[in-house]
């Protein structure tokens, strides 16, 4: 649904920033908000520079069609537009409350089979009295108690590139995660953005007499309401911290922090890749404060152990907003994502690792998946990361064998070779930053060495 409000604010005539450069300042006290909550604050820039005025912008949808909210910084609003759109954030809400959903649920769960209907189209659990209304939609019959056991198989993945792109673990790499905090001791996972680790752990716990782990999911995707109880989820959108069901919520995110009877808590995230850094990391620190607050004196220095699960080339960028993480070799798969399958023949390497402020050498690396111990690094690393030398650690960020330049005096990706133009090591093909030196075969300027027409003729 997009938001139609807020267009009368543009008829100034100024252009709406275009999404190109763009910097978040940040969750401002006293943001407008949007159907998703406060509204994040932006600024224009160009050259690292700021430029021209700021704004607020929907923080969880890129996509404009998804949430067109937008309101300038010090745009006076008036109390009519206010109003209006205090309404009209109301509108946008889900038809039902979670509560109504849990309702539903154990009405649901009362039927005979031959009356348990699912609505693929409005993705919903239907009682009997509603199959009038969606008697042109599609939908599934004879839904099972595994069925509604695994929600995320029985829900289509939400599609949306710029959005809202559920990619699903593969069921490989789920295990592993499971197995991974269990066997580190955890008993209880804060699962933000991870329906599927949750959904494995739900029902592990009500099957399996011994199993003590325990789960609150926290997620944008209101759909699983309809399976999951207050105490076990929680409508939360991670780019600005905004719990949808209030107070009461954010009270069964606090209440489930608290490690009673030495139950050590660890919080998992797997956010969608397109998201903001900045506005991610200044949620997980809200989230790791409200768990540092729950303990009188126990934690005062210590940070809530945590698994930030981001491509690798966004390693930099992590490690700003929190030093104390390293990332690991393990590579995270997905079910519905084509490049990032573990593939049985031609494995297309997946980019995707776990970020964790956990002790390196405490994170078990599978061997029979060709992850082995290096003694000098102290961790993990995977079969094709080579221990350079020269570096002093295993040096690949993706999985293959990386190699040494000397002249960059660190070890690069093995596509890559020395330009001396450039004075670095970068792709072959590639356009060199220095262009205005002119061509670096025929020397005349206005064409970079890959577009040397007298190549061409070669
Ligand atoms: N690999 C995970 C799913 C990751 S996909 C698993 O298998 O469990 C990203 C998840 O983040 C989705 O569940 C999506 O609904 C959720 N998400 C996307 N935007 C969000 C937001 N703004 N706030 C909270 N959750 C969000
Ligand atoms: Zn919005
Ligand atoms: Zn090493
Ligand atoms: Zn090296
Ligand atoms: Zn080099």
């Amino acid at each position: 649904a997009a938001c139609r409000e807020g267009g009368g604010a543009m008829a100034a005539g100024s252009e709406r920033p275009g999404p190109a450069a763009l910097a978040m300042l940040g969750t401002a006290l006293g943001a407008p908000s949007c159907p998703h909550g406060p509204a994040l604050l932006f600024v224009k820039t160009s050259q690292g520079k700021e430029e021209g005025r700021r704004f607020y912008a929907c923080s969880a949808c890129r996509d404009r069609k998804d949430c067109n909210f937008f309101q300038w910084e010090d745009e006076k609003v008036s109390e009519t537009r206010l109003a209006a759109r205090e309404e009209y954030n109301r509108n946008h809400q889900p038809s039902f409350t979670h509560r109504q959903n849990v309702d539903r649920y154990k009405n649901f769960v009362l039927l005979p089979l031959a009356k348990r209907r699912f609505c693929q189209e409005c993705q919903q659990l239907l009682l009997p009295a509603e199959w009038e209304e969606h008697s042109d939609h599609q939908f599934l019959c004879d839904i099972t108690t595994a069925q509604l056991k695994s929600p995320s198989q029985l829900l289509y993945p939400l599609e949306n590139k710029k959005t809202n792109a559920q990619y699903l673990f593969a069921d490989r790499s789920c295990q592993f995660l499971l197995n991974l905090l269990i066997n580190l001791g955890f008993r209880r996972v804060l699962s933000v953005g991870t329906p599927r680790l949750h959904e494995m752990i739900q029902s592990k716990a009500s099957q399996e007499e011994d199993f003590s782990v325990r789960s609150l999911l926290l997620d944008i995707d209101f759909r699983y309401s309809q399976f999951y109880t207050e105490d076990e989820f929680c409508h939360y959108n991670m780019f600005n911290h905004h719990f949808f069901g209030g107070e009461a919520a954010r009270e069964t995110c606090r209440k489930f922090l608290y490690e009673e009877n030495g139950e050590r808590v660890i919080m998992v995230t797997d956010p969608p890749f397109g998201g903001l850094v900045e506005a991610l990391a200044s949620s997980f620190k809200k989230l790791m404060a409200m768990w540092r607050e729950t303990e009188k004196e126990g934690h005062d220095n210590k940070e809530m152990p945590m698994f930030w699960i981001f491509p690798y080339f966004f390693e930099s960028r992590i490690l700003d907003f929190f030093p104390s993480f390293s990332m690991m070799d393990y590579q995270v798969d997905y079910d519905n994502h084509a490049l990032y399958k573990h593939g049985k023949t031609g494995r297309r390497q997946s980019p995707v690792r776990i970020f964790t402020n956990l002790t390196p050498s405490m994170i078990v690396l599978p061997e029979e998946e060709g992850y082995r111990f290096c003694t000098v690094c102290q961790r993990y690393v995977s079969s094709g990361n080579q221990h350079c030398e020269i570096c002093n650690s295993c040096t690949s960020k993706d999985g293959r064998r990386w190699k040494h330049c000397v002249l960059c005096k660190k070890c690069v990706k093995p596509s890559w070779f020395h330009c001396s133009n450039c004075n670095c090591c970068t792709l072959q093909k590639h356009s060199c930053e220095k262009a205005d030196l002119g061509c670096f075969v025929c020397g005349k300027a206005g064409h970079k060495r890959s577009a040397c027409p007298s190549l061409s003729h070669t």
